[in-house]
């Protein structure tokens, strides 16, 4: 799993997903203080490091010419996120045109290394690109921030706890193994390294060698960098037997209470897809309203959650799931999204969450983030005041949440 490197690629990096609030500013400290403290820092894990087979050759080739944090790293951990941006703005940037022709030229040049893909790992090769498309637009916005130096910074910093120091060992252990060297270990300011933004845990558990020359190189290698996202799919549970989801239309007096079930049991309630293709006999699936019933409706499969588990937002999931139909040359979505709609801010889904969870509605925490959790909140709520259950958070829901407290 990573949960934070998809969170970091598509959102802080600068392509726009739904981001983190800030954590806590480092105190401010004077160049040789934090140099200082920095060389401490180094001491204290190189003892880790030797207890996880990292040699000591390999732990000062690291470290050659980082002698203090990055600045520029810990202004990054200063930065709000755009945690409220509306799915349908995130659509825009993340499955351009510019990025479909892309992707599609892509796919005619690397066909028979993603046909091997496919049948490796049952992944279809639109999702592969797309990911790949989303994550670093093709490798082409990959990052170049030296990775060793990104989570040292963040893990002297100790922003997140010791996350980024688990991940400063995990990519140590890369060095170790010779997969790449120190000088091309690059990615985000965050530590998401290479053509598919992979941190060095999921690196470790999922990237493979797919063009067989002994490394795994997410960096320079398309076939190594599209085997490890079909890798990593499979591994999460990608059901090869499903879409992603599917966008639909309702019919008339469609009871909205009734939101998750078989495809077959949609199909016979009248629900049918705006493609005009039948849906699939097998599988389960949930109805998914990102605009509320304003806006385009999707039944969602639970390949949409192994996408989610890639980076933990709908927005993203959403924009991997279009971009994959629409690299295989399906049309733009049918229905129009609710552009103008009123919609809850960051303090606003926070204050319907606690107000939820007042209820025993909702378990999750006060965040500010839609997702699944808060969905089925807002569909309990919406079902017991018996209004149509879209599970979209909207101001309205909040105002009458506080008027019945
Ligand atoms: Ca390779």
């Amino acid at each position: 799993m990573r949960p934070w490197a998809g969170l970091f690629a598509a959102g802080w990096i600068g392509l726009g997903a739904p981001a983190l609030a800030a954590g806590p500013a480092p105190q401010a400290v004077t160049a040789p203080e934090a140099k200082a403290r920095f060389a401490a820092f180094l001491e204290t894990l190189r003892p880790d490091a030797e207890a996880r087979g990292i040699a000591p050759r390999t732990f000062e080739a690291a470290f050659a010419g980082v002698t203090g944090p990055d600045p520029d790293v810990l202004a990054r951990t200063r930065k709000q996120g755009e945690f409220a941006r509306p799915v349908w703005d995130y659509l825009v940037g993340a499955v351009s045109t510019r990025r479909i022709a892309l992707g599609q030229a892509k796919a005619a040049r690397l066909a028979a290394t993603l046909s091997a893909i496919e049948a490796r790992y049952g992944v279809p090769r639109w999702v592969v690109l797309a990911f790949w498309g989303v994550e670093s637009d093709f490798g082409a916005s990959a990052g170049s921030v030296p990775t060793v130096r990104a989570l040292a910074t963040l893990a002297e910093a100790r922003f997140r706890g010791t996350l980024f120091r688990d991940e400063l060992l995990a990519a140590l252990t890369i060095l170790e193994r010779g997969d790449i060297t120190p000088a091309r270990m690059t990615g985000s300011w965050a530590g998401a390294m290479g053509q598919v933004q992979f941190l060095p845990s999921s690196f470790l558990a999922h990237a493979v060698d797919f063009d067989g020359d002994g490394h795994r190189d997410i960096w320079n290698s398309e076939p190594d960098a599209l085997g490890s996202i079909a890798s990593y799919l499979k591994a999460l549970g990608w059901n090869p037997a499903l879409s992603w989801g599917y966008e639909v239309v309702l019919p008339a007096g469609f009871d909205l209470a009734r939101y998750r079930e078989n495809l077959s049991a949609f199909a016979r309630r009248g629900v049918r897809r705006t493609d005009g293709k039948a849906l699939p006999e097998a599988g389960v699936a949930s109805l998914f309203l990102p605009g509320g019933l304003g806006g385009p409706v999707f039944l969602i499969t639970d390949n949409f959650e192994v996408i989610r588990a890639y980076n933990t937002s709908d927005s993203y999931a959403l924009a991997v799931g279009h971009l994959a139909d629409r690299l295989g040359g399906a049309p733009t979505l049918a229905a129009p999204w609710p552009d103008k709609a009123p919609r809850l801010d960051k303090a606003g889904l926070q204050a319907l969450q606690a107000g939820l969870a007042e209820r025993g509605l909702y378990a999750g925490e006060a965040d500010g983030r839609a997702g699944p959790k808060l969905r089925e909140a807002v569909r309990r709520y919406q079902i017991a005041e018996g209004l149509p259950a879209d599970g979209y958070a909207t101001p309205a829901l909040l105002e009458r949440l506080r008027a019945r407290p």
